[in-house]
């Protein structure tokens, strides 16, 4: 697919800003390029300077630890950042729209609502999977990005991969596959699918598995003509300075990250007992991320009683196919404990 046909004709027209950063990156022993000020700040370390524009030297660890090349990714303000980007660089406002697959992440549509791009909804089955005749019903001349997030939140499973490939082979816009949760799911990333489906985006993150939601560091990986658009498109300096250090210090302590994921995942089968051993639930949705979807007899109820003893989930009951659905990210043992023991008190009438 030649997805510059895809492309807005304003941002395909577009002469990207050329930062100071962009124009001169090499060593000198003065710069006085970029208004920045050259008297350091108040703070210890100084923060005087721009960041990298491009994060080089993130994309180019990344690109080693996925197998892909360093033109082969972005780096965004989270992967929210992304997911306005695909926005603005492919749907014109008040033509064009996109799709989701509810019960899905809340941004695609509010991202869409503020660039006044409309949506079209192809639901899952009650079963939480993929309609693919569904998403085809819902295809138009101006659907320009499907959004398929796997594993989806708030439901919590991840799709097959040869579902996903089938529906990006076929799809006639960008399809971008969200893939935050993806660290915690045994289903595999469609990252390497991107060297042959032009098509494809696949957006990752630092904010779970990572741990490290409050840097605000998001990836999307796809074909190097994709990644020059975003690149055209995004702030020039997207990324602060101290978020990118500080991931590339991460970077640095994979197996802390892989330790971590461990444990979670083990706490997630526990929880995944202890909850459907409760009277209150209904069922315990099959997961393959670091949250579970609860269905239980009163969500409503549970959900005040559980904040009035200082824990808060997630209310899902309003949200289709969740009628009666908690979503609760799974904790420490500790904070797991409190809420098995909070829940335990609500069923017993303990209150
Ligand atoms: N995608 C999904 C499916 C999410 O659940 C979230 C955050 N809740 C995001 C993307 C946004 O992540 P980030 O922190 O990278 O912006």
């Amino acid at each position: 697919m030649n997805i510059q046909n895809l492309v807005r004709e304003n941002i395909r027209r577009l002469t990207p800003y050329s930062s100071a950063r962009d124009e001169f990156a090499g060593e000198a022993r003065i710069f006085l390029d970029a208004n920045e000020n050259s008297f350091g700040s108040p703070l210890p370390k100084d923060y005087n300077r721009y960041p990298d524009p491009l994060q080089s030297k993130i994309r180019e660890k990344m690109a080693e630890m996925k197998g892909v090349r360093p033109s082969q990714i972005f780096v965004g303000n989270g992967s929210d950042e992304a997911i306005d980007l695909l926005m603005r660089i492919f749907c014109r406002p008040g033509r064009d729209n996109i799709i989701i697959c509810p019960p899905t992440y809340g941004m695609y549509k509010v991202s869409a609502g503020i660039n006044d791009v409309a949506v079209k909804d192809a639901p899952l089955t009650g079963d939480f999977r993929l309609d693919r005749s569904a998403v085809r019903r819902a295809t138009g001349d101006r659907s320009k990005i499907l959004f398929i997030c796997s594993p989806n939140n708030p439901t919590g499973n991840a799709f097959p991969v040869g579902e996903i490939t089938a529906l990006a082979e076929s799809f006639p816009g960008i399809v971008v596959v969200d893939e935050a949760y993806i660290h915690f799911s045994s289903v595999g990333s469609m990252i390497d699918r991107i060297e042959e489906l032009s098509n494809l985006v696949v957006l990752q993150t630092f904010s779970k598995a990572w741990g490290l939601a409050g840097l605000r560091v998001g990836l999307a990986f796809a074909s190097e003509e994709m990644i020059e658009l975003f690149n055209k498109v995004k702030p020039p300096y997207n990324v602060s300075g101290i978020a990118q250090e500080a991931v590339l210090q991460a970077l640095e302590n994979r197996e802390r990250s892989e330790r971590t994921i461990a444990e979670i995942l083990r706490e997630r089968d526990q929880l995944f007992k202890d909850l459907s051993e409760l009277g209150i639930v209904e069922r315990v949705y099959p997961t393959d991320a670091n949250f579970v979807l609860v269905k239980t007899t009163d969500a409503g109820a549970i959900y005040r009683f559980l904040l009035a003893e200082g824990i808060v989930v997630r209310d899902r009951q309003r949200v289709e196919l969740c009628a009666g659905c908690l979503r609760i990210t799974v904790g420490t043992p500790e904070e797991n404990e409190s809420l098995l023991g909070a829940l335990g008190r609500f069923e017993t009438g303990d209150r």
